[in-house]
């Protein structure tokens, strides 16, 4: 990734960011891999001006057509529990949103494609994810609920939107030993986290989450 001039003084600042990482691993993030990542893209840059000293917050921000950036602590969670503690070969990102949680996972695994059903939202990431020239990245508009075909299957699958139950297209599309990151639920979520083996899936259900929901169909 190219490195872009940010402001180094006050909220947006590398120390900011550095005591955003000590607070994540005071929550319980132990990932070096995942908190090195977040330790080096600049989370300011993908919300507004008006919002950016509040990016270094553990919380979730508005990012214009109703959606939101999730909260660093459930970004740093979810790559953690995609990574496992292995090296991420290809990975299909359902949810684009800002393009942050996206960023940050092409810092850590070897190819990224990242999927966002809203255009007008997708267009705005893709101008403000341009200067930063991420080479093993690649965006799509579509309906990440049918996940990407053309570049499956995935080593990893991560979904930043919460499906009503899990689309059966993202488990075909996992490659064996690949794992599935998703929140399932409608009024109370749950973090699940689905392996696919030589024969199989297993579904470990992991904690309380809270996301917009996974819509079908694009906009
Ligand atoms: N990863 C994002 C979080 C965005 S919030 C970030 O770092 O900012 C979740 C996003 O999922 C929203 O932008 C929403 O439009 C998108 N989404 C919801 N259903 C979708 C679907 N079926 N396919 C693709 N994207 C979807």
């Amino acid at each position: 990734m190219k490195e872009v001039s940010t402001s180094g003084i006050g909220m947006t600042s590398a120390r900011t960011r550095a005591r955003m990482v000590e607070r994540l691993r005071a929550a319980g993030v132990q990932d070096p891999i995942v908190l090195a990542a977040m330790n080096a893209v600049p989370r300011h840059i993908f919300v507004d001006e008006a919002i950016a000293s509040r990016a270094y917050e553990d919380s979730a921000l508005p990012i214009g057509s109703g959606q939101t950036i999730s909260a660093p602590y459930t970004v740093a969670r979810m790559v953690e529990l995609l990574r496992a503690g292995k090296k991420l070969g290809k990975v299909l990102e359902v949810g684009t949103g800002c393009g942050y949680q996206a960023t940050v996972l092409s810092r850590i695994a070897r190819e990224v494609y990242s999927v966002e059903r809203i255009g007008q939202l997708l267009e705005k990431t893709r101008a403000r994810l341009w200067p930063l020239k991420i080479r093993n990245l690649r965006l799509k508009h579509t309906d990440g609920s049918l996940g990407l075909p053309e570049a499956a299957p995935y080593d990893g699958i991560i979904v930043a939107a919460a499906a009503t139950s899990i689309p059966p297209a993202l488990l075909d599309q996992l490659a064996p030993g690949g794992r599935l990151v998703i929140p399932v639920g409608v009024q109370e979520q749950q973090l699940v986290v689905v392996e696919r083996h030589e024969e199989g899936f297993t579904e470990t259900v992991m904690e309380p989450a809270r996301f917009v929901p996974l819509l079908e169909d694009m906009a």
